[in-house]
């Protein structure tokens, strides 16, 4: 499938081998257990001499045809799947880092995967370095003064800012360091970081690969060396992913490409109406002009994605205020959805950082995170008009 074009690929890639019995689209494979009758074909496969599955932890068809389909998209050549992206993320760190390394990240990583790097690597003797997100020179000279593993994450949750990937990715191979990308927000049709020189990118399927907030999931792409140890651990700490949770994502990338031309669209328009609005204070997308990551972005990402962020004046009251005139929008975690979905921050993404972690990161109580859905663009703008037409003009003036 590698000569085609990415949006083939999400339909074509990864399925053909797993179909059986003339169907058109893969099972969904619910055995635990695979048997064989030859005992030499057993053992072959069993010591992996030859391709086939064994044990679910280990293996099944219907996520294999899965992590095939992120694989070629993200142009790996390898991938393996987790039961979701958190446990994608803690699988790679640990798969790789033990007592004494040091590994430099950025301040802004998702509320989770901070409190890996804040809370349980440093149980295990892992020093964990955070820089100012977006200060590529900070980067570099922690970089420089040695690490084993440089984390990155771009854009950047919840306030969108943007790493120069090519950049870090050279810092990082020049001490020798294994460089991991967290890709969620961008998904493989805006950004594919392998091509910017990073070793492995990983995502929380949960969010754009399935799109429909109804499967857990997450994924890590690479080289197949690297790919090998993250799922040797992978099958013995056993997050594997679900086989039904599997289709669900298998079907759901089959519109990705669909889904992210609207969501990116879609993120752009709400972005330039945000900025016309008086009660709003900043808006953060990469796809404006303005926006300090918004060079970076043009030159390694091929949309700029469906999620922004926006503040508001009054802080947290305004949000509390705002967010139920919504008609179109769940108010709700989790993003990538079909639907637009929104939340701040203190109760979505970093919920479980605590508000002086959410201050010391720079988010802004009255910050808003947006992502946008497929609706129609001018239901989405007229909704958010007359929710802030709703509130009260006089604490506007305050
Ligand atoms: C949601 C998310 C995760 C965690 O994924 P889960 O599937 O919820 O475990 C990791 N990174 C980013 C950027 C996310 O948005």
């Amino acid at each position: 499938m590698t000569q085609f074009k990415p949006a083939t690929k999400a339909l074509w890639s990864g399925e053909k081998e797993q179909l059986s019995y003339g169907a058109t689209q893969v099972p969904v494979v619910h055995s635990v257990s695979f048997g064989y009758d030859d005992m030499h074909e057993w053992n072959a496969i069993a010591t992996g001499q030859q391709e086939g599955h064994v044990y679910g932890r280990n293996t099944n068809p219907t996520t294999q045809a899965f992590e095939d389909k992120v694989k070629d998209l993200e142009g790996a050549e390898a991938a393996t799947a987790f039961s979701t992206g958190m446990a994608a993320i803690s699988g790679t760190l640990n798969a790789f880092l033990r007592p004494g390394d040091r590994v430099v990240t950025i301040k802004d990583t998702y509320g989770g995967t901070n409190k890996i790097f804040t809370e349980f690597l440093p149980k295990s003797g892992v020093e964990v370095v955070f820089c100012e997100t977006g200060n590529h020179e900070e980067m570099e000279r922690e970089i420089a003064k040695g690490c084993q593993l440089v984390y990155l994450e771009t854009p950047t949750n919840p306030t969108l800012k943007i790493i120069d990937i090519e950049r870090m990715a050279k810092a990082g191979h020049d001490v020798g360091a294994l460089v991991v990308i967290d890709g969620t927000f961008a998904s493989p049709v805006n950004q594919n970081p392998l091509e910017h020189g990073v070793d492995i990118v990983l995502h929380s399927a949960t969010k754009y690969l399935g799109g429909h907030s109804d499967a857990l999931g997450g994924i890590v792409c690479g080289p197949k060396d690297l790919i090998d140890q993250v799922y040797h651990y992978r099958e013995i700490n056993g997050a594997t992913l679900n086989p039904q949770a599997a289709y669900f994502l298998l079907r759901g990338m089959k519109t990705l490409h669909l889904r992210l031309e609207r969501q990116n669209q879609n993120a752009m328009q709400v972005a330039k109406y945000l900025q016309t609005v008086d009660w709003v204070d900043d808006v953060f997308y990469p796809g404006l002009e303005g926006h300090r990551g918004h060079d970076i972005a043009k030159k390694q990402m091929k949309g700029f994605g469906g999620m922004l962020s926006f503040s508001v004046k009054g802080g947290l009251d305004t949000v509390y205020e705002l967010l139920p005139h919504l008609k179109l929008a769940k108010r709700a975690a989790s993003l990538g959805c079909v639907q637009t979905i929104v939340g701040p921050p203190a109760l979505t993404s970093h919920v479980e950082c605590t508000p002086e972690e959410r201050a010391a990161m720079g988010i802004p109580e009255g910050l808003i995170r947006y992502s946008a859905g497929i609706e129609d663009i001018d239901d989405l703008i007229q909704d958010l008009d007359q929710a802030f037409a709703k509130l009260p003009t006089e604490a506007l003036t305050k």
